[in-house]
């Protein structure tokens, strides 16, 4: 029969953070939002890793950042590598950067099946319809090609439709929604790796205060995370070769034991713990964690957040991050628009080109990261050396990443940032030799670290984001893109900014 029809404001696709914290910054301005979700929750998700603007910025910007301190997740004051020429682990603080000192400089380590749940409750509270066990299955589109709304199909099987304003597709890497907005997804030929994932009971910790950091390990085939999620639960995962994916798949449990074995810290720290056998951790588990872009970000009355627009590496624990921050950007510029403040064009080019913007900053972070393991001998790390591979490839995908809308020429000229790459490779190197050692109490020897012009470029951004979330903004800080818009006072939409004084 005919579907049961309704109307909303805006359909929000997905019930992860990027999706709870669209739809909860929708509801706060006073639209009708209805959000969907496929699962039944609390339901699994890999990301435990978080970064300080996501709990102090956005967290406080969408008044949950009580429930989550009193959640009891593990503190993390920041990652241990081992990483680079140096076979001691080196600690990166997130206190070394003066706007996360003091209150600010932690995240934490979470259990997605919890975090995640708490946020989508907390959109329910603010006033979203949220629906579990209701996927979405189809678009519907009027002669122009716009998309007008969705189908989907609940828990007892009946059919729905809901007609709306905007659809907002935050379902995570796996959407089959994203292509309506016009776009496609490209993948980089340089961060193809696969994820064989699973979780330990009773591994060490390190000493206080940096029992919960993440480490992140790297070895011959590939590196490691050992992340703290209780005191005694530790979410172990391999990076390694998509080559290796189909061996994997046929020996799961055999195969991350053989890489906790190969790598040296790892196999250490698990010395004495057991494998979770059974419940939803006793699974090991393998994602493939190629990074992509789509090629559009927004159109035909759509928007892509999280995963379902982009994905890079996990290295940096920044899936989470760029899930929200998006988030809160695509809720100004829906509310923008909502409100007849200003056009599709105006808002949505402010979304994509900050959204752009992060990615390129962290791809570019991240490429010069990598290309610091020197392990000459290993298939894995000279296939990701920047210095080797194809400019013309990297190009390509470099210009896709920036994207034309960001103001700075530094990240729209791919010939400039693959300089830079290599700048801030050499950088990196250096201030991982200079630093090398188990820097726990002092962490300002990574200072040179910071020095880079490319974490600079991260961290500023970052740092302001989370100052926002803290204490909002009088409307008078400076565009973050050319010609581009500031936030407004209270974080939920867009505004011109205001005149430059002479
Ligand atoms: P998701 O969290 O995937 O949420 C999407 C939701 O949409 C899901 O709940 C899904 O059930 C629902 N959905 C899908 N299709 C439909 C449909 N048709 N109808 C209704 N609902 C639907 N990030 C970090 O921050 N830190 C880390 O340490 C980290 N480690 C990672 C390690 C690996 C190996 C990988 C692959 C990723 C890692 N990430 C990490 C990235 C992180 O997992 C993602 O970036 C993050 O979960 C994205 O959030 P999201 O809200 O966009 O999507």
């Amino acid at each position: 029969g005919q579907p049961v029809s309704e109307t909303a404001d805006v359909v929000v696709v997905g019930g992860g953070p990027g999706g709870s914290t669209v739809a909860t910054l929708l509801a706060r301005s006073g639209h009708r939002v209805v959000q969907l979700e496929k699962e039944s929750f609390p339901r699994y998700q890999i990301g435990e890793s978080l970064l300080p603007s996501t709990i102090h910025g956005v967290c406080r910007l969408l008044g949950v950042d009580e429930k989550i301190k009193n959640a009891g997740f593990m503190h993390k004051r920041g990652g241990s590598f081992r990483w680079g020429k140096n076979p001691v682990p080196w600690n990166f603080l997130f206190a070394i950067s003066p706007e996360f000192a003091g209150e600010g400089s932690y995240a934490y380590q979470v259990e997605r099946m919890k975090f995640d749940q708490i946020l989508l409750e907390n959109a329910a509270e603010q006033g979203v319809d949220v629906r579990q066990r209701s996927r979405v299955n189809g678009t519907i589109t009027d002669e122009t090609g716009r998309v007008t709304g969705i189908r989907y199909v609940d828990a007892d099987r009946v059919e729905h439709q809901i007609d709306a304003k905007f659809v907002v597709d935050a379902s995570g890497n796996t959407t089959r929604l994203s292509k309506y907005a016009g776009g496609e997804r490209i993948y980089s030929d340089f961060f193809q790796n696969v994820a064989v994932f699973g979780y330990f009971e009773n591994g060490k910790r390190f000493p206080a205060p940096d029992s919960g950091n993440i480490l992140c390990a790297a070895f011959d085939e590939g590196w490691m995370w050992y992340i703290p999620l209780s005191d005694t639960l530790t979410s172990v995962g391999a990076v390694i070769s998509r080559d290796k994916a189909e061996h994997v798949l046929n020996a799961q449990e055999e195969t991350l034991l053989h890489y906790v074995d190969r790598c040296e810290i790892v196999k250490d720290m698990l010395s004495d713990a057991t494998r979770v056998t059974e419940g939803t951790y006793g699974e090991i588990r393998i994602r493939k964690d190629y990074s992509y872009a789509n090629t559009q970000f927004w159109g035909n009355g759509m928007v892509l957040v999280g995963d379902a627009a982009c994905f890079i590496d996990p290295v940096f624990s920044t899936g989470v991050h760029l899930a929200t921050y998006s988030g809160v950007l695509a809720a100004r510029s829906i509310n923008s628009v909502l409100a007849g403040a200003m056009t599709e064009e105006r808002a949505f080019t402010e979304f994509e080109g900050r959204y752009r913007r992060e990615y390129a900053v962290f791809y570019e972070f991240l490429s010069a990261f990598y290309d610091m393991e020197q392990s000459e001998d290993s298939y894995f790390w000279k296939a990701r050396k920047v210095t080797n591979f194809d400019r013309n490839d990297m190009t390509a995908f470099v210009s896709l990443v920036a994207g034309a809308y960001s103001g700075e020429q530094a990240l729209t000229d791919p010939e400039q940032i693959i300089e830079r790459f290599s700048a801030s490779t050499a950088a990196l190197t250096e201030a991982a030799e200079r630093t090398g050692g188990m820097d726990t109490d002092s962490g300002q020897r990574m200072g040179h670290l910071f020095g880079t012009q490319v974490v600079r470029d991260v961290m500023e951004e970052m740092n302001a984001f989370q100052a926002r979330g803290a204490v909002g903004t009088d409307g008078s800080e400076p565009p973050l893109l050319d010609g581009g818009l500031v936030p407004s006072a209270d974080g939920l939409s867009w505004a011109e900014p205001a005149p430059a004084t002479v």
